[in-house]
């Protein structure tokens, strides 16, 4: 397929790339650098320089690019500063993806993955979760992502947009060209490395006093390589649909910084700190949906094998994607 991929110089977005090129497909990435890097972008790949908030522009590339899929993971996405500047994420999230699904109705590309995310769950009911849990999100990262969601089903009913909303659990890990490097960077996992290379003291835990086993927030480590295997499938799924990815093991943040001590062989100090705002205590995945529908499977089972690449990147790159 030739696909336009939304974002696709940003963390998840640049792994999916590779692969999908890796995979026979061509790729045009659309991104406007504010937070992804264009050296974070597949050389075989075409590069548009641009931001989903130019409306003219979007419809430009819509209707030059004779596209056959859309990938968009074009997003804010940080938890914590959502809680405080929610206006950011409703404009990026909400309104700028109106204009690439509007883009994409005038031009006929009806085929959309979406980069969805667990926040959409808030404090969920059950765990694991499925796609039939109930969502109410405790952040509006996760609000921002719901309503988008919401935008695509009713686009789907009306226009016939087909889409798959891929809501993935903590992802993590590296491809052997492209790692994760924000700026700043506020993940658990990027962060613990910092500590391993010597570039920070120590990583700070937000929080051990939840109801958890350990105290410490438990998550759903899901590597980016399984994520982009998700998005290729799902441009064949059969119909539109939600899809929930993880492993279905949670580690909690302070069984991550262990894994993290034994790959790297650093002590990593660590703190406790408050309880970071917006914070859900358990996000484990149920992904029988994507496994079944989908015919996912996942290769990396355990958060080793994920830390172990993230850190072989860190070491190879050792200023992520600064010259
Ligand atoms: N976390 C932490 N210290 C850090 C960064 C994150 O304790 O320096 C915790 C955070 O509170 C959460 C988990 O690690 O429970 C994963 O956070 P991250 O920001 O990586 O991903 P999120 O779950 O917010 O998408």
């Amino acid at each position: 397929m030739n696909v336009l991929v939304c974002g696709g110089a940003g963390y998840i977005g640049s792994a999916c790339t590779e692969y999908l090129l890796d995979h026979g497909h061509s790729v045009t990435v659309f991104d406007s650098l504010v937070t992804g890097y264009r050296d974070a972008v597949d050389e075989r790949a075409e590069f548009v320089l641009g931001d989903l908030a130019d409306r003219e522009k979007v419809f430009e590339v819509m209707k030059n690019g004779k596209f056959d899929a859309i990938m968009h993971f074009a997003a804010a996405s940080l938890v914590g500063e959502s809680m405080v500047n929610p206006g950011k994420y409703f404009h990026n999230n909400v309104c700028n993806g109106l204009n690439l699904v509007d883009a994409a109705v005038e031009y006929g590309v009806l085929n959309i993955v979406f980069s969805s995310t667990a926040a959409t769950f808030g404090e969920p009911d059950e765990m694991p979760i499925k796609e039939t849990t109930t969502q109410c999100p405790i952040n509006p990262y996760g609000e921002s992502k719901l309503c988008f969601e919401k935008i695509l089903h009713w686009y789907n009913k009306v226009h016939g947009l087909k889409y798959a909303a891929l809501r993935y659990f903590n992802a993590a890990g590296a491809t052997g060209k492209f790692g994760e490097n924000h700026n700043p960077e506020t993940h658990l996992i990027p962060i613990i490395l910092q500590v391993a290379a010597g570039t920070r003291e120590h990583i700070m835990i937000y929080g051990d006093d939840y109801d958890t086993p350990d105290g410490s927030c438990v998550r759903d480590y899901i590597h980016i390589l399984d994520l982009a295997q998700a998005h290729m499938l799902a441009l064949d799924a059969p119909e539109s649909g939600h899809y929930n990815l993880g492993t279905g093991n949670g580690l909690s943040v302070k069984e991550i910084i262990e894994a993290a001590r034994e790959v790297t062989g650093h002590p990593i100090p660590a703190i406790i700190e408050p309880r970071r705002a917006g914070d859900p205590a358990f996000l484990i995945a149920d992904s029988t949906r994507a496994r079944k529908v989908l015919g996912w499977e996942p290769k990396y089972e355990n958060a080793t094998a994920v830390i172990e690449s993230a850190w072989k990147w860190r070491c190879e790159n050792p200023n992520g994607y600064a010259k």
